[in-house]
Protein backbone atom coordinates (compact mmCIF):
# COMPACT_ATOMS: atom_id res chain seq x y z
CA UNK A 1 0.00 0.00 0.00
CA UNK A 2 1.27 3.48 -0.71
CA UNK A 3 1.62 5.23 2.76
CA UNK A 4 0.23 9.21 2.12
CA UNK A 5 2.82 11.70 4.03
CA UNK A 6 1.82 14.98 5.19
CA UNK A 7 3.53 17.43 6.90
CA UNK A 8 1.79 19.69 9.06
CA UNK A 9 2.35 23.05 11.24
CA UNK A 10 1.54 23.17 15.00
CA UNK A 11 -0.59 26.04 13.79
CA UNK A 12 -3.06 23.85 11.75
CA UNK A 13 -5.55 26.55 10.36
CA UNK A 14 -3.20 27.34 8.07
CA UNK A 15 -3.66 27.45 4.27
CA UNK A 16 -0.74 24.77 4.20
CA UNK A 17 -1.58 22.37 6.94
CA UNK A 18 -5.49 22.26 6.91
CA UNK A 19 -6.18 21.10 3.47
CA UNK A 20 -3.62 17.94 4.72
CA UNK A 21 -5.54 17.57 7.72
CA UNK A 22 -8.66 17.37 5.74
CA UNK A 23 -7.39 14.75 3.69
CA UNK A 24 -6.11 13.09 6.76
CA UNK A 25 -9.69 13.16 8.32
CA UNK A 26 -10.72 11.67 4.76
CA UNK A 27 -8.94 8.80 5.02
CA UNK A 28 -9.87 8.10 8.57
CA UNK A 29 -13.87 8.58 7.35
CA UNK A 30 -13.14 5.71 4.61
CA UNK A 31 -12.00 3.59 7.49
CA UNK A 32 -8.34 3.77 6.56
CA UNK A 33 -6.00 4.26 9.06
CA UNK A 34 -3.64 6.73 9.83
CA UNK A 35 -0.55 7.65 11.84
CA UNK A 36 -0.65 11.11 13.36
CA UNK A 37 0.88 13.18 16.42
CA UNK A 38 -0.19 13.17 20.15
CA UNK A 39 1.72 14.90 22.77
CA UNK A 40 2.79 11.75 24.32
CA UNK A 41 4.21 9.38 21.10
CA UNK A 42 2.61 9.17 17.69
CA UNK A 43 -1.13 7.19 17.17
CA UNK A 44 -2.42 4.50 14.75
CA UNK A 45 -5.79 5.60 14.10
CA UNK A 46 -8.61 4.41 12.82
CA UNK A 47 -13.00 4.64 13.22
CA UNK A 48 -13.31 3.23 16.72
CA UNK A 49 -17.25 2.23 15.38
CA UNK A 50 -16.17 0.45 12.40
CA UNK A 51 -14.71 -3.53 12.75
CA UNK A 52 -12.33 -3.59 9.68
CA UNK A 53 -10.91 -0.18 10.80
CA UNK A 54 -9.66 -1.79 13.72
CA UNK A 55 -8.88 -4.70 12.51
CA UNK A 56 -6.68 -2.73 9.73
CA UNK A 57 -4.89 -1.42 13.38
CA UNK A 58 -4.26 -4.36 14.87
CA UNK A 59 -2.78 -6.21 11.76
CA UNK A 60 -0.46 -3.07 10.83
CA UNK A 61 1.21 -3.27 14.35
CA UNK A 62 1.18 -7.22 14.68
CA UNK A 63 -0.97 -6.35 18.16
CA UNK A 64 -2.62 -9.20 20.20
CA UNK A 65 -6.59 -9.25 19.57
CA UNK A 66 -7.05 -9.14 23.62
CA UNK A 67 -5.27 -5.81 23.79
CA UNK A 68 -7.79 -3.27 24.04
CA UNK A 69 -7.38 -0.03 22.01
CA UNK A 70 -7.41 4.05 23.93
CA UNK A 71 -10.46 5.57 22.32
CA UNK A 72 -9.60 9.41 21.08
CA UNK A 73 -11.97 12.34 21.48
CA UNK A 74 -11.90 15.82 20.76
CA UNK A 75 -14.83 17.23 22.92
CA UNK A 76 -16.43 16.06 26.05
CA UNK A 77 -19.54 15.69 24.41
CA UNK A 78 -18.32 12.45 22.64
CA UNK A 79 -18.29 10.71 25.84
CA UNK A 80 -21.78 10.29 25.91
CA UNK A 81 -22.33 7.66 23.40
CA UNK A 82 -20.05 5.77 24.03
CA UNK A 83 -19.91 5.13 28.00
CA UNK A 84 -22.65 4.12 30.40
CA UNK A 85 -21.93 6.47 33.32
CA UNK A 86 -19.16 9.36 34.34
CA UNK A 87 -18.40 9.15 37.99
CA UNK A 88 -17.60 12.34 39.51
CA UNK A 89 -14.33 11.26 40.02
CA UNK A 90 -13.63 10.92 36.22
CA UNK A 91 -15.22 14.39 35.95
CA UNK A 92 -12.67 16.47 38.32
CA UNK A 93 -9.71 14.35 36.36
CA UNK A 94 -11.14 15.38 33.33
CA UNK A 95 -11.99 19.01 34.09
CA UNK A 96 -8.29 19.19 35.07
CA UNK A 97 -6.19 17.09 33.09
CA UNK A 98 -7.74 17.07 29.87
CA UNK A 99 -6.76 17.66 26.55
CA UNK A 100 -3.96 15.77 28.27
CA UNK A 101 -1.86 12.90 28.99
CA UNK A 102 -4.40 10.86 31.34
CA UNK A 103 -6.57 7.85 29.92
CA UNK A 104 -9.65 7.12 31.47
CA UNK A 105 -11.36 3.44 32.25
CA UNK A 106 -15.26 4.45 31.47
CA UNK A 107 -17.73 1.38 31.81
CA UNK A 108 -18.50 0.85 28.17
CA UNK A 109 -22.04 1.40 26.41
CA UNK A 110 -23.23 -1.43 24.70
CA UNK A 111 -23.00 -1.32 20.78
CA UNK A 112 -21.54 1.75 20.02
CA UNK A 113 -17.87 0.95 19.06
CA UNK A 114 -16.48 -2.14 17.31
CA UNK A 115 -16.00 -4.88 19.96
CA UNK A 116 -12.32 -5.31 18.42
CA UNK A 117 -11.61 -1.82 19.52
CA UNK A 118 -12.84 -3.03 23.33
CA UNK A 119 -11.36 -6.44 23.24
CA UNK A 120 -14.85 -7.55 23.79
CA UNK A 121 -14.40 -5.93 27.47
CA UNK A 122 -17.39 -4.17 29.41
CA UNK A 123 -15.05 -1.14 29.84
CA UNK A 124 -13.28 1.48 27.41
CA UNK A 125 -10.60 3.85 27.75
CA UNK A 126 -10.94 7.07 26.80
CA UNK A 127 -8.56 10.04 26.24
CA UNK A 128 -8.29 13.47 24.79
CA UNK A 129 -5.27 14.13 23.79
CA UNK A 130 -3.37 17.63 23.61
CA UNK A 131 -1.62 18.06 20.50
CA UNK A 132 -3.26 20.93 18.32
CA UNK A 133 -2.92 18.39 15.26
CA UNK A 134 -4.59 15.47 16.70
CA UNK A 135 -7.40 17.67 17.84
CA UNK A 136 -8.08 19.22 14.36
CA UNK A 137 -8.02 15.62 12.99
CA UNK A 138 -10.38 14.53 15.61
CA UNK A 139 -12.97 17.39 14.93
CA UNK A 140 -12.59 17.14 11.46
CA UNK A 141 -13.50 13.61 11.65
CA UNK A 142 -16.05 14.39 14.53
CA UNK A 143 -15.50 10.44 15.05
CA UNK A 144 -14.29 8.67 18.03
CA UNK A 145 -10.67 7.71 16.84
CA UNK A 146 -9.29 4.50 18.49
CA UNK A 147 -5.33 5.23 18.34
CA UNK A 148 -2.85 2.87 19.50
CA UNK A 149 0.94 4.02 19.48
CA UNK A 150 1.84 4.08 15.55
CA UNK A 151 4.37 1.12 15.93
CA UNK A 152 4.79 -2.64 15.27
CA UNK A 153 3.97 -4.30 18.73
CA UNK A 154 7.07 -5.14 21.31
CA UNK A 155 9.12 -2.23 18.96
CA UNK A 156 9.83 0.88 21.36
CA UNK A 157 6.83 3.79 20.93
CA UNK A 158 7.65 6.55 18.14
CA UNK A 159 8.20 10.39 19.20
CA UNK A 160 8.86 11.35 15.50
CA UNK A 161 7.38 10.44 11.85
CA UNK A 162 10.80 8.79 11.17
CA UNK A 163 9.88 6.32 13.62
CA UNK A 164 6.58 5.33 12.53
CA UNK A 165 8.02 5.39 9.09
CA UNK A 166 10.21 2.87 10.24
CA UNK A 167 7.76 0.22 11.51
CA UNK A 168 4.77 0.93 9.03
CA UNK A 169 5.53 2.13 5.66
CA UNK A 170 3.91 0.67 2.99
CA UNK A 171 1.54 -0.96 5.73
CA UNK A 172 -0.77 2.09 6.84
CA UNK A 173 -3.02 4.49 4.36
CA UNK A 174 -1.17 7.80 5.77
CA UNK A 175 1.44 9.28 8.09
CA UNK A 176 0.81 13.13 9.14
CA UNK A 177 4.49 14.49 10.43
CA UNK A 178 3.41 17.46 13.32
CA UNK A 179 7.36 17.00 14.27
CA UNK A 180 8.72 15.04 17.73
CA UNK A 181 5.56 14.37 20.33
CA UNK A 182 6.30 16.24 23.63
CA UNK A 183 5.84 14.13 26.65
CA UNK A 184 7.43 10.97 25.16
CA UNK A 185 5.59 8.47 27.09
CA UNK A 186 2.34 7.12 26.77
CA UNK A 187 -0.61 8.42 28.62
CA UNK A 188 -1.38 7.21 32.42
CA UNK A 189 -3.97 4.69 32.48
CA UNK A 190 -6.69 5.36 35.13
CA UNK A 191 -9.67 3.09 35.94
CA UNK A 192 -12.41 4.92 37.67
CA UNK A 193 -15.38 1.90 37.14
CA UNK A 194 -14.71 1.32 41.01
CA UNK A 195 -15.39 2.94 44.01
CA UNK A 196 -11.30 3.52 43.98
CA UNK A 197 -9.79 4.70 41.03
CA UNK A 198 -6.59 2.93 40.47
CA UNK A 199 -3.43 3.68 37.68
CA UNK A 200 -3.26 0.61 35.26
CA UNK A 201 -0.26 2.07 33.93
CA UNK A 202 1.96 4.75 35.33
CA UNK A 203 2.61 7.66 32.06
CA UNK A 204 2.74 11.21 31.26
CA UNK A 205 -0.07 12.81 33.92
CA UNK A 206 1.68 11.30 37.57
CA UNK A 207 -0.02 9.83 40.68
CA UNK A 208 1.70 12.99 42.48
CA UNK A 209 -0.79 15.14 40.23
CA UNK A 210 -3.70 13.22 40.27
CA UNK A 211 -3.38 12.37 44.52
CA UNK A 212 -3.45 16.28 44.80
CA UNK A 213 -6.46 16.63 42.90
CA UNK A 214 -8.92 13.74 43.87
CA UNK A 215 -7.00 12.09 47.19
CA UNK A 216 -5.43 8.93 47.67
CA UNK A 217 -5.70 6.76 44.48
CA UNK A 218 -4.65 2.71 44.07
CA UNK A 219 -1.66 1.18 41.80
CA UNK A 220 -2.60 -2.17 40.04
CA UNK A 221 -0.23 -4.33 42.18
CA UNK A 222 1.15 -5.91 38.52
CA UNK A 223 3.08 -2.44 38.79
CA UNK A 224 4.64 -3.90 41.76
CA UNK A 225 4.89 -7.27 42.21
CA UNK A 226 5.89 -8.95 38.50
CA UNK A 227 3.48 -12.48 39.42
CA UNK A 228 0.19 -10.45 39.64
CA UNK A 229 -1.90 -10.03 36.53
CA UNK A 230 -1.96 -6.75 35.35
CA UNK A 231 -5.59 -5.33 34.75
CA UNK A 232 -4.64 -3.50 31.57
CA UNK A 233 -4.05 -6.29 29.10
CA UNK A 234 -1.14 -4.95 26.99
CA UNK A 235 0.65 -3.94 30.21
CA UNK A 236 1.43 -8.21 30.43
CA UNK A 237 3.14 -7.84 26.82
CA UNK A 238 6.93 -7.48 27.04
CA UNK A 239 7.29 -3.66 25.34
CA UNK A 240 9.80 -1.24 24.30
CA UNK A 241 12.58 -3.98 23.67
CA UNK A 242 15.67 -2.88 21.86
CA UNK A 243 17.27 -5.59 19.61
CA UNK A 244 20.06 -6.54 21.35
CA UNK A 245 19.59 -7.53 25.67
CA UNK A 246 19.72 -4.84 28.04
CA UNK A 247 20.45 -4.75 31.50
CA UNK A 248 19.57 -2.06 34.01
CA UNK A 249 21.96 -1.64 36.65
CA UNK A 250 21.42 -0.44 40.38
CA UNK A 251 24.73 0.58 40.93
CA UNK A 252 27.59 3.51 40.36
CA UNK A 253 28.97 5.03 37.54
CA UNK A 254 32.02 2.69 38.26
CA UNK A 255 30.08 0.02 38.63
CA UNK A 256 28.37 0.54 35.36
CA UNK A 257 31.77 1.21 33.78
CA UNK A 258 33.46 -2.04 35.00
CA UNK A 259 30.25 -3.79 33.22
CA UNK A 260 30.82 -2.34 30.09
CA UNK A 261 34.48 -2.93 30.29
CA UNK A 262 33.85 -6.58 30.86
CA UNK A 263 31.83 -7.07 28.00
CA UNK A 264 34.42 -5.39 25.70
CA UNK A 265 37.16 -7.62 26.99
CA UNK A 266 34.77 -10.15 25.72
CA UNK A 267 34.56 -8.69 22.59
CA UNK A 268 31.13 -7.48 22.51
CA UNK A 269 29.99 -4.08 21.33
CA UNK A 270 28.46 -2.36 24.25
CA UNK A 271 25.80 0.19 24.47
CA UNK A 272 25.10 2.55 27.33
CA UNK A 273 21.70 4.26 28.19
CA UNK A 274 22.92 7.77 30.39
CA UNK A 275 21.91 11.29 30.63
CA UNK A 276 23.47 14.10 30.36
CA UNK A 277 25.14 14.68 33.94
CA UNK A 278 26.83 11.47 33.56
CA UNK A 279 27.61 11.18 29.71
CA UNK A 280 31.53 12.36 30.00
CA UNK A 281 32.21 9.89 32.64
CA UNK A 282 31.87 6.66 30.36
CA UNK A 283 33.65 5.11 28.06
CA UNK A 284 31.80 2.72 25.41
CA UNK A 285 31.22 1.94 22.12
CA UNK A 286 27.90 4.15 22.18
CA UNK A 287 26.27 6.28 24.29
CA UNK A 288 23.17 7.34 24.36
CA UNK A 289 21.96 10.47 26.59
CA UNK A 290 18.88 10.33 27.63
CA UNK A 291 17.60 13.89 28.76
CA UNK A 292 18.68 15.49 32.33
CA UNK A 293 18.59 13.24 35.27
CA UNK A 294 17.82 16.54 37.21
CA UNK A 295 14.61 16.99 35.07
CA UNK A 296 12.64 13.83 34.36
CA UNK A 297 10.78 14.97 31.90
CA UNK A 298 13.52 15.74 29.51
CA UNK A 299 14.56 12.18 30.13
CA UNK A 300 10.68 10.68 29.27
CA UNK A 301 10.89 12.83 26.49
CA UNK A 302 13.50 11.11 24.77
CA UNK A 303 13.61 7.97 26.11
CA UNK A 304 11.95 6.08 22.98
CA UNK A 305 14.56 7.36 20.65
CA UNK A 306 17.24 6.13 22.69
CA UNK A 307 15.83 2.92 22.75
CA UNK A 308 15.56 2.46 18.65
CA UNK A 309 19.02 4.47 18.46
CA UNK A 310 20.70 1.04 19.70
CA UNK A 311 19.49 -0.78 17.33
CA UNK A 312 20.82 1.37 14.15
CA UNK A 313 24.46 0.94 15.91
CA UNK A 314 24.55 -2.85 15.88
CA UNK A 315 24.79 -3.00 19.62
CA UNK A 316 25.19 -6.50 21.08
CA UNK A 317 24.60 -5.60 25.13
CA UNK A 318 23.00 -2.48 26.22
CA UNK A 319 23.59 -1.11 30.20
CA UNK A 320 21.43 1.52 31.36
CA UNK A 321 20.90 4.08 34.33
CA UNK A 322 18.14 3.64 36.64
CA UNK A 323 15.72 6.34 37.86
CA UNK A 324 13.97 8.08 40.75
CA UNK A 325 10.14 6.44 41.12
CA UNK A 326 9.02 9.79 41.59
CA UNK A 327 7.02 11.67 39.37
CA UNK A 328 7.36 11.24 35.94
CA UNK A 329 10.03 8.29 37.42
CA UNK A 330 7.05 5.55 37.70
CA UNK A 331 6.95 5.83 33.79
CA UNK A 332 10.26 5.59 32.83
CA UNK A 333 11.44 2.84 35.25
CA UNK A 334 8.01 0.80 33.77
CA UNK A 335 9.08 1.46 30.29
CA UNK A 336 12.63 0.64 31.03
CA UNK A 337 11.57 -2.67 32.96
CA UNK A 338 10.05 -4.21 30.13
CA UNK A 339 12.45 -2.89 27.49
CA UNK A 340 14.92 -4.77 29.49
CA UNK A 341 12.69 -7.33 30.60
CA UNK A 342 13.19 -7.35 34.13
CA UNK A 343 16.86 -7.65 34.00
CA UNK A 344 18.33 -5.53 37.10
CA UNK A 345 21.85 -6.17 38.14
CA UNK A 346 23.51 -4.65 41.53
P1 LIG B 1 -1.48 1.64 23.90
O1 LIG B 1 -2.66 1.94 23.09
O2 LIG B 1 -0.53 0.70 23.24
O3 LIG B 1 -0.82 2.86 24.45
O4 LIG B 1 -1.99 0.85 25.17
C1 LIG B 1 -3.19 1.14 25.82
C2 LIG B 1 -3.18 0.45 27.16
O5 LIG B 1 -4.46 0.62 27.78
C3 LIG B 1 -2.94 -1.05 27.03
O6 LIG B 1 -2.12 -1.50 28.10
C4 LIG B 1 -4.35 -1.60 27.15
O7 LIG B 1 -4.38 -2.93 27.57
C5 LIG B 1 -4.98 -0.63 28.13
N1 LIG B 1 -6.45 -0.61 28.02
C6 LIG B 1 -7.18 -0.20 26.97
N2 LIG B 1 -8.50 -0.37 27.22
C7 LIG B 1 -8.60 -0.89 28.47
C8 LIG B 1 -9.69 -1.30 29.30
N3 LIG B 1 -10.94 -1.19 28.91
N4 LIG B 1 -9.39 -1.81 30.52
C9 LIG B 1 -8.11 -1.91 30.93
N5 LIG B 1 -7.05 -1.55 30.20
C10 LIG B 1 -7.27 -1.05 28.97
MG1 LIG C 1 1.84 1.03 22.54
Amino acid sequence: MKTSYWLVDKNVDTKHSYPQIQQAADLLKKNEVIAFPTETVYGLGGNAKDDDAIKKIFAAKGRPSDNPLIIHIAKQEQLAEIVEEIPEVAQKLMASFWPGALTIIFRAKKGTLSQYATAGLQTVAVRMPDHPVALKLLEEVDLPIAAPSANRSGKPSPTTALHVKEDLDQIIAGIVDGGPTGVGVESTVIDCTDLLPVILRPGGITKEQIEELVGEVGLDPALINKESKPKAPGMKYSHYAPNAPMFLVNGTKERIQCLVDEERNKGKKVGLLTTEENKSYYDADYIFACGKRAELHSVAASLYEGLRSFNHQDVEIIFCEMFPLEGVGQAIMNRLMKAASHQVMD
